[in-house]
């Protein structure tokens, strides 16, 4: 910081002083203080030549002083009564008037001194507790701690089970290793990654793990650093961090929990004013756009909730790498046990998979806490090392706290979304012109999601006919019919799936102009509501069509979602093998690739067109 533009106390009392002495300096030091009795005797002999006449002095000039005698004099006033009186007895009197001077000192210096202690109090806890005066001159310096490898100590050996995304981090540290030669084909490293995933999956261990690897300094600040009261700080730290890094390349910049600061900005909605955000935001932006990889500088970001990002973040060019760390399957989860367990003193004779197996849905900071736990139990038996009981307790205790938070399920729910999912691919992959399943999972996924299946679309639509739609209700329908046909239950699990194929429905009916007895007729009057439209129902709409309409768009609805679900549950049932065997292998492995599905489905019946 710079050094002169230091506040200097000194200077501010000696301007105060400078200031006292030049308005009060005069009548105090160059005039002779006189009794009032003594300016009554010189008045009457005729020595006064004129008289300055205030409230409480009188000020005047004697006519031929005599000696040491100085020219002006000054006196106090005393009340005429009292002077006869005293005169009357011959009392030399005078009357004192209590200096004002050190009154006023104080009644104008202690508040001033009250405030700017105050205010520089304030400022200094705004500063973040820095000492010294410089506390409040720095709020605008960013206060990213820097980290080089030395301090981090965390390498990719400490990060296991999510191999995919280490993979993709590798290349990373590879360039931050020689940037130079990375560029030798013209390749372009990405310059902003993010980190995607739940809490706890190892997203902020991650960002250490590649800062240790590649050796190079590492620049670690939090979304929420950026947040300040003042509009203009968080845009000036933003400013200040890239600063820094610029002189330190190749580095990184880590931005953990981005999505305190990158929060979509409103669109001139309710939030408006709430400049400090979107300046500091804008601010990043323009940082991101201003450096060029190849002057090895990564930036590096970690959110739980990249849905609330700012589109303009991941912009390409900006965040356009999402690297996804999701809750680890079965093997990722041995791998995470055995990274911890090396920490305590275990039985060598402890399956790590069987704890693996007993723990879906737990993630990595879980399973740290398992561990822990476990070793806690083992003390307290007093045992020399930790056993499969010791995990089996300590998950128990674990468990009931974490179904609340995560949606962990107890064997006969796992089975049952098992069939459900499975369900979904088999339908999928057994009409010829749906989307191949890319993935299958029963890994829990975010809020209320017990499981999932993704499918591939071959390439980009925009139109689809009514035969795609069709087909797309089945695959939706085919997780509840493959519940049906095995439990012979209905369950809540669906409840999504058969929201989205009676939407599907409805617009064949009222938008699509699908439905023979209703004609290629208009009947949803999309009026987009207030929030942007697609979703938002407007319960007070006029409704366009007649009763017997209504209930046609009804029929039909409900008509083709009974369909769709015979539709499954016939393709299910005519392949019923194979369901059982991709359940079961489901469970077991808790997620089938692309590959995996089509060993399974070599032998599939499908569907005749
Ligand atoms: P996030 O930032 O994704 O919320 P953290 O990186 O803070 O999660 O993880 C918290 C802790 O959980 C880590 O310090 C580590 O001990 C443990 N952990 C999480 N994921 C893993 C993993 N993949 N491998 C090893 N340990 C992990
Ligand atoms: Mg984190
Ligand atoms: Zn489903």
């Amino acid at each position: 910081m710079n050094p002169k533009a230091r506040f200097n106390l000194a200077y501010l009392i000696f301007a105060f002083f400078l200031i006292v002495c030049f308005t009060r300096g005069g009548p105090i030091y160059s005039s002779a203080h006189i009794p009032f009795s003594e300016f009554q005797t010189l008045l009457e002999g005729n020595k006064i030549s004129e008289v300055v006449i205030n409230d409480n002095q009188i000020i005047g000039k004697l006519k031929d002083p005599q000696g040491s005698e100085k020219k002006q004099f000054a006196t106090n006033r005393v009340e005429p009564d009292i002077a006869k009186l005293l005169d009357a007895h011959g009392v030399k009197y005078s009357r004192v008037i209590q200096n004002g001077f050190f009154k006023d000192l104080l009644s104008w210096v202690v508040p001033v001194f009250v405030f700017f202690g105050l205010w520089l109090l304030l400022m200094r806890r705004m500063g973040g507790g820095r000492g010294g005066m410089g506390g409040f001159m720095s709020v605008g310096q960013s206060k990213a701690k820097i980290y080089v490898e030395k301090d981090t100590k965390v390498t990719f050996k400490d990060v296991a089970g999510v191999e995919e995304a280490k993979e993709e981090l590798k290349e990373i540290v590879d360039f931050l290793k020689d940037p130079k030669s990375y560029g030798r084909l013209g390749a372009r490293v990405p310059k902003g990654i993010l980190l995607v995933g739940p809490p706890g999956t190892g997203k902020t261990l991650f960002a250490k793990a590649v800062a240790g690897e590649a050796g190079v300094p590492f620049f670690s600040i939090s979304g929420s650093e950026f947040v300040e009261m003042f509009v203009g700080v968080g845009a000036a730290r933003v400013r200040d961090l890239f600063e820094q890094a610029r002189k330190k390349a190749p580095c990184i910049i880590f931005i953990d929990e981005l999505d305190a600061l990158g929060r979509a900005r409103s669109v001139g909605g309710f939030s408006a004013g709430n400049d400090e955000k979107e300046q500091t935001l804008n601010q990043l932006l323009v940082e991101l756009d201003g450096f060029d990889s190849s002057t090895g500088i990564i930036v590096l970001s970690a959110t739980n909730r990249p849905e609330i990002l700012d589109p303009a973040l991941l912009r390409a060019g900006r965040f356009d790498r999402q690297i996804l760390v999701d809750r680890p399957d079965k093997k990722g989860r041995v791998e995470i046990l055995k990274v911890h367990s090396g920490k305590v003193k275990l039985d060598p004779g402890t399956s790590l998979e069987q704890v693996a197996a007993l723990t879906p849905g737990f993630t990595g900071a879980d399973l740290a806490n398992l561990v822990n736990e476990a070793a806690l139990v083992a003390t307290r038996r007093k045992a020399e090392q930790i056993n499969l009981s010791d995990f089996t307790a300590a998950i128990e205790r674990m468990v009931a706290g974490l179904e609340k938070k995560n949606r962990l399920l107890n064997p006969e729910e796992r089975k049952v979304v098992a069939y459900h999912e499975m369900g979904h691919a088999l339908v999928a992959g057994c009409l010829p012109s749906a989307d191949p399943v890319h993935k299958v999972s029963i890994i829990p996924r975010g809020m209320g999601a017990l499981g999932y299946t993704l499918q591939r679309p071959a390439e980009d639509r925009y139109l689809m006919t009514l035969e795609e739609l069709g087909n797309k209700m089945a695959v939706l329908l085919g997780g509840r019919a493959a519940e049906k046909l095995i439990f012979n239950h209905f369950s809540t699990g669906a409840a999504d799936d058969i929201a989205r194929a009676t939407d599907i429905a409805r617009s064949m009916a009222t938008r699509y102009g699908m439905e023979s007895s209703l004609g290629s007729v208009s009947y949803d009057s999309e009026t987009g509501g207030y929030l942007g439209g697609a979703g938002a129902v407007n319960p007070f709409q006029y409704r366009r069509y007649s009763e017997e309409t209504a209930r046609e768009i009804d029929l039909s609805v409900k008509e083709r979602v009974n369909q769709a679900l015979l539709r499954a549950v016939t393709l299910i049932d005519a392949n019923r093998g194979i369901l059982e065997q991709g359940a079961q292998q489901l469970l077991e492995k808790e997620t089938l690739v692309e590959e995996d599905l089509k060993t399974l489905f070599a032998t599939l019946k499908r569907e005749s067109t």
